[in-house]
């Protein structure tokens, strides 16, 4: 009986799993936003959902110490073969008109949503999708930065990734990512810091490197909501503070207005 409740990390309540699943995994008490995994935030933000490139898969090209293991070990653990899952999909709202969209989003219970050359390919391939079909991008980030695993390919991910982006950028197609806990290193450092358009959920931790390093750098201490959403809002990194809730209808208001413009409405009956 006892796995029916899950206490929240933040204020400490006791909360029941079925009341926070309701809440959209939202402590009622705090407004806490609990991680929910890729498949998850697929479902709840999108009406429908078709999958691609998923036929890539991770390789240990540097043969380093137990990445295969762990490779297998996560991807038997979440059903998915990387930290990102990519595809095109139709954002939910409950009116009439359904927005094609381009879709990536990363999923950090795969060895800390970090950025190999699988990551960096998938969303590479999807924004290439995008540009071809001339369809608004949505990234969902939640990485610890760079997979130390793959070496220097795993730093190639950024350049590459910011390159195929920024053929959108030029051809004004809108790309727009939502910041989830957390989004460091070098996820933060490349695509999601070139986004038109940054949203995030409340209280999500976003910037490169941690609070206790830059402290002990700087020699200062730091306040105690550093490079949360609300900081990151106040000090222009980001541009909106979203609840989890709001979000597949705040998405479709901004795509609404990209397919407004192109006259490119999709209407299903
Ligand atoms: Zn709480």
């Amino acid at each position: 009986m006892f796995d029916q409740w899950v206490k929240c990390e933040k204020c400490g309540s006791i909360v029941n799993k079925i009341d926070l699943e309701e809440n959209l995994f939202v402590c009622p008490k705090c407004n806490h936003h609990f991680y929910i995994n890729s498949k998850k935030r697929i479902e709840l933000t999108f009406c429908s959902f078709q999958e691609k490139f998923n036929s890539i898969k991770p390789v240990d090209f540097l043969n380093f110490d137990d990445y295969s293991e762990k490779l297998l070990k996560d991807s038997q653990k979440l059903g998915i073969d990387d930290a990102v899952i990519v595809g095109l999909g139709y954002l939910l709202d409950d009116v009439e008109k359904k927005y094609l969209v381009g879709v990536g989003v990363m999923e950090f219970g795969f060895r800390g949503g970090s950025m190999g050359s699988v990551v960096g390919e998938k969303i590479s391939l999807i924004a290439e999708e995008c540009y071809n079909q001339e369809l608004p991008l949505i990234l969902f980030s939640s990485s610890g930065g760079a997979r130390m695993q793959e070496g220097i390919i795993s730093l190639m991910q950024m350049a590459k990734t910011v390159g195929s982006i920024d053929k959108l950028k030029k051809n004004r197609i809108p790309f727009i990512n939502v910041v989830v806990n957390p989004t460091t290193g070098g996820v933060a450092a490349s695509f999601v810091g070139i986004a038109d358009i940054i949203i995030a959920e409340p209280g999500a931790i976003i910037g490169f490197a941690g609070q206790r390093v830059i402290e002990q750098t700087i020699k200062k201490k730091l306040p105690p909501n550093f490079q949360t959403s609300e900081f990151n809002l106040n000090n222009g990194l980001i541009d909106c503070v979203i609840e989890r809730k709001r979000i597949p209808s705040f998405l479709y208001q901004l795509v609404s207005s990209f397919y407004y413009w192109k006259n490119k409405i999709t209407v299903v009956n």
